[in-house]
């Protein structure tokens, strides 16, 4: 049989252009990408054993060369098939696994394998030779084939049992590997006179390298940091499997004032002098980029975390020469512990953004809770809440009569969301309102209340009840929406309402987001003819020429403020006061909060216009709201 060698060759060109690639790339050797490198270095001598073999038996050679190269032959074989599964296996987990049993199952085949061959030149194991018989091979040489085949189907059923924590990419790729190097077996049985099987092998390497290259994140040039979502892929596979690590985080707390101070690009330069310092500290991979003021540090050695972080930052806090100039800077740190503080990649993530945001110029170490990780986990328990609500629409309007002492009947109401939630139980607005207005689903929830209140008022015989309009509250991320006016009309027209029978509540913080499309959206609303209100007037930061130039009907007071005033005489002396003005100003006030006789009185004594409050009754579903009216008016 003549043999050819072209695919041969043609692998070992391959392999060569291969390690090439590897060698002159950055690359950061993880436990996954090590394995890459050894099944690649292995595998590359594949085609070199293969022609070797045949020439060394073909020409008859000396006897301990033949015996060598194919010792080598049969180890390359095996070992090259315990490093595929090992690849697969490092998909999914962190090091070598540390499981006994396992250890001893993955091992063993290989070892058996080994010492088979080994011994092989004294008990012909696996083969013979000797120049007058040639190549003879042993009892155990279906050894050599077994052992690879076991691996290779290991691999295969680890990934399909997998399959659900490995990436959908990294299945194809195997699984093409895998049809195609079972084929090329298949071919090799049929016409074993083509030698395709290192080619193929070659190929497989090819792809692998590139499934790796594709997924690799960018390594910065001169400061050897890696970005922020390698940290949380490699942070949840170590949490995953158990791994003990932390996270120590340094940020520039003043960044923003040095750039004011000394520039941009003094700051920028400054902030990658500091990371280059820390990045050429530790292995390729353990430092990453989360901003330009704050990077991360993947630290593996837990008992020496706190004497670490204390180290850099005493390092760190020194002055840095930046082109001449010498610049000293606030330096944060903390560190979280894995899986102690926290096991999960959302939360995890959570944390790294906020200490990268924290609202803090001084520097120094701080601890890990004052970056409120309960608080993070509650907030990410809410928006799933919020999102299960939206989904299975759980949530609800409820209504809470509002009293005119003008006229002494419930004139209006305000309608008030409210979730109730198969896990969490039920959450206050004041909770999941602003959760809602951070990741947006506020709009969702406001058209929903929108909807309801509408559905209401279309169901009802407003006049009959003796209601004027019914008050709902808006977000500031509604009234900020491109579409806010026309999203309105399409669902008040939808059923067929008159704008006037709605009141529109926002808060004042509103408008300082941005002032012009705020004020421009309220006045188109104001035009359309919907009522406006005031809501929540007399906390935080009261702007009073904001609520006089804009055209309110209704100025909300703040239940804390009605509580304070109908006890405090300094404070009933500003209510009354502020109740003249807005009277001045032709619009009304609604006093929130009101829970006492004592409380109703005294805005009654006052001239207050309407009474909201527990002293009458607390926002009520639908049904006992319309009941309550009733029964009322
Ligand atoms: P708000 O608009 O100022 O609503 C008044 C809040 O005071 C309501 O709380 C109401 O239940 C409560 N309240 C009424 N009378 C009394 C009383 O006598 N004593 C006490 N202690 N509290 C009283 P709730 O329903 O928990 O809502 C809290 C906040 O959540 C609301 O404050 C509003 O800012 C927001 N919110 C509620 N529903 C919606 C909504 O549909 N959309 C938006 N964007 N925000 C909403
Ligand atoms: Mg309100
Ligand atoms: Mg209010």
């Amino acid at each position: 049989m003549v043999l050819n060698y072209y695919f041969d060759a043609a692998s070992i060109i391959a392999f060569v252009m291969l390690i090439a690639m590897v060698v002159s790339t950055k690359h950061i050797m993880d436990y996954k990408f090590r394995v890459l490198c050894y099944l690649t270095a292995v595998s590359c001598l594949i085609p070199i054993l293969d022609i070797l073999r045949t020439y060394v038996i073909d020409n008859r050679m000396s006897v301990v060369l033949v015996y060598v190269v194919n010792m080598l032959f049969f180890l390359v074989h095996a070992t090259v098939t315990f490093l595929f599964l090992m690849y697969v296996i490092s998909q999914v987990e962190m090091s070598e696994t540390r499981s006994l049993i396992r250890k001893v199952l993955l091992y063993v085949p290989l070892a058996i394998c080994t010492v088979l061959i080994v011994i092989t030149p004294f008990f012909s194991t696996v083969f013979y030779y000797s120049v007058e018989t040639g190549y003879v091979t042993g009892p155990l040489y279906f050894l050599t084939s077994l052992v690879p085949t076991l691996y290779f189907t290991w691999a295969i059923i680890y990934t399909i049992r997998k399959r659900h924590v490995l990436s959908r990419s990294f299945i194809i790729m195997i699984s093409l590997v895998a049809i195609v190097n079972v084929a090329t077996i298949i071919c090799q049985l049929i016409w074993p006179e083509v030698i395709v099987r290192s080619f193929t092998i070659s190929m497989s390497a090819f792809v692998m390298y590139f499934f790796e290259e594709h997924g690799r994140v960018a390594i910065e040039e001169d400061t050897n940091l890696v970005g922020k979502e390698y940290l949380l892929e490699v942070g949840t596979r170590m949490a995953r499997n158990n791994y003990p690590f932390s996270i120590i985080l340094i940020r520039i707390t003043n960044f923003d004032a040095l750039s004011d101070t000394f520039g941009h690009e003094n700051t920028k330069a400054l902030s990658r002098n500091i990371a280059a310092y820390v990045g050429n500290q530790f292995r390729l991979g353990r430092c990453f980029r989360i901003s330009e003021s704050t990077i991360a540090i993947l630290n593996t050695e837990i008992d020496k975390t706190d004497e670490l972080t204390r180290r850099l930052y005493d390092e760190l806090s020194d002055s840095w020469n930046i082109e001449g100039l010498d610049i000293s800077c606030d330096i944060l740190m903390t560190y979280i512990n894995c899986p102690k503080d926290t096991d999960d990649a959302e939360n995890m993530s959570a944390l790294i953004r906020h200490f990268n945001r924290m609202e803090r110029t001084a520097g120094g170490v701080i601890d890990i809770d004052e970056l409120h990780i309960n608080e993070h986990i509650r907030i990410k328990l809410v928006e799933n809440a919020i999102e299960r609500g939206l989904r299975n629409n759980s949530f609800q309007v409820f209504y809470q009569p509002i009293h005119s002492l003008e006229d002494d009947t419930f004139m209006t109401a305000e309608a008030l969301v409210r979730l109730t939630d198969p896990e969490l139980g039920s959450i206050s607005p004041a909770e999941f309102i602003p959760i809602a207005e951070n990741n947006g689903t506020v709009v969702a929830i406001g058209n929903y209340v929108l909807e309801t209140v509408c559905q209401f008022i279309a169901d009802n015989d407003m006049e009959e009840l003796g209601l004027r309009y019914i008050e709902l509250n808006l977000s500031v991320i509604q009234c900020l929406q491109k579409d806010f006016i026309e999203n309105v009309d399409n669902i008040v027209n939808k059923y067929n309402i008159d704008p006037k029978y709605l009141c529109l509540e926002v808060t004042e913080t509103a408008s300082n987001y941005s002032p012009t499309v705020f004020k421009r959206n309220l006045e188109t609303l104001g035009e359309k003819g919907y009522s406006l209100a005031l809501d929540d007037f007399g906390t935080g930061y009261a702007n009073i020429e904001r609520m006089v130039t804009s055209d309110f009907r209704i100025v909300k007071f703040d239940k804390e403020m009605t509580q304070y005033s109908s006890s405090e005489e300094r404070l009933q002396n500003v209510f009354e006061k502020l109740q003249n003005v807005i009277h001045s100003m032709d619009s009304k006030v609604v006093a929130e909060g009101v829970e006492t006789k004592e409380q109703y009185d005294y805005l009654k004594k006052i001239g207050c216009d309407y009474i909201q409050g527990y002293y009458f009754s607390k926002p009520v579903p639908k049904d006992e709201f319309v009941e309550f009216i009733k029964a009322n008016n």
